[in-house]
């Protein structure tokens, strides 16, 4: 395969050489890996996308929301991609995120680009080759990223860490619970929407957006917000209710943190936290080879026998792996 060529093809816009980068991303084959390798030193740089993640347990209605935005911002003239970040590894029916049946009617759109979650159960795996198929979004000129998950183990910190902005979807609660979400992740949230505002779940709708924003400001101020961030909002996905002021409140929080210095300054930490990530993968990989596992085991097996001690079996061990 001619990488610079289909970089070029890429950068033009060609959403079938578009496609088959994410292909050759995905796949796990030490040649393809390198070929991607290249590819995204090609691509780096190209584009300006707003990349948008967006996570909620299944059921808030996440993908009919992200069918009914994405729709709005294509009919606003924006090309929007929608990538996802499926961290299980039995995907089954509707549990497939960014499955194209579930977005039909932006499936179908010119402006807009769908690909599922790679089958891999290894969220480190799906990480990387969902970052680099954002990169390759950007590269081909869309304007908006989005990157969809479930609240499941790490798959939150995953996403918000290749996003510009990290947006999570609830549902409405019964009575006065919190919905349980964790500290850590309203922290990671830039915004908070409360989603089936309508009809019969409307006053709880109200009352769960009033709490969040009440629990939104007992947070520590962050220096990347501007006054009044993170919000919580209301929004109805079905009756395609207050997703422009959603989006209004999107781009003026983005505006504000370029104009600030924040936007770029989040890439580069982002950019920091992946190399660390890659660092951090790559030695583990290591440790996988047959060799390694069975000096691995024998190290192991000297220190519970009292031969050796877990620091020296440990630093000898890592000595004999570098050699
Ligand atoms: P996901 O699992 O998070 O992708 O959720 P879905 O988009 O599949 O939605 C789950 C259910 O909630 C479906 O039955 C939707 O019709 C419903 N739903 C989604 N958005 C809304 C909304 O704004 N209002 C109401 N009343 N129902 C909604």
């Amino acid at each position: 395969m001619d990488i610079a060529q289909l970089s070029d093809r890429i950068i033009k816009g060609d959403r079938r050489a578009l496609s088959r980068a994410i292909t050759l991303i995905e796949s796990g084959r030490a040649d393809h890996r390198l070929q991607a390798g290249e590819l995204m030193e090609a691509v780096k740089g190209h584009g300006e996308a707003i990349r948008i993640g967006l996570s909620g347990t299944p059921g808030v209605g996440k993908s009919t929301f992200i069918e009914a935005f994405g729709s709005m911002l294509t009919a606003q003239g924006l090309r929007v991609a929608v990538l996802a970040v499926d961290p299980s590894s039995t995907r089954s029916g509707g549990s497939i995120l960014g499955d194209k049946t579930r977005m039909e009617k932006l499936s179908r759109d010119p402006n807009a680009f769908i690909r599922p979650s790679p089958s891999q159960s290894h969220l480190g795996g799906v990480a990387r080759r969902t970052r680099e198929a954002v990169s390759v979004c950007e590269a081909a000129g869309f304007d908006v990223v989005l990157i969809e998950t479930v609240g499941v183990g790490q798959s939150e910190t995953v996403v918000a860490e290749m996003s510009d902005l990290f947006i999570l979807l609830l549902a409405p609660a019964g009575g006065d619970e919190l919905q349980g979400v964790k500290r850590g992740i309203m922290e990671m949230a830039d915004m908070i929407l409360v989603n089936k505002a309508d009809g019969d779940l409307k006053a709880a709708a109200t009352r769960t957006c009033s709490d969040y924003t009440g629990a939104l400001r007992l947070l520590r101020k962050r220096p990347q917000d501007p006054e009044g961030f993170p919000k919580a909002m209301m929004v109805s996905a079905q009756q395609e209710e207050g997703l422009k002021s959603a989006w209004e409140e999107m781009t003026a929080l983005t505006e504000w943190r370029r104009e600030n210095g924040h936007f770029a300054a989040r890439r580069e930490a982002q950019a920091r936290y992946w190399f660390n990530e890659e660092v951090k993968q790559g030695l583990l990989a290591q440790l996988e080879t047959p060799e390694a596992k069975a000096a691995l085991e024998q190290a192991a097996e000297d220190v519970a026998e009292g031969r050796a001690t877990p620091t020296n079996a440990a630093r000898e061990l890592l000595e004999r792996l570098k050699g």
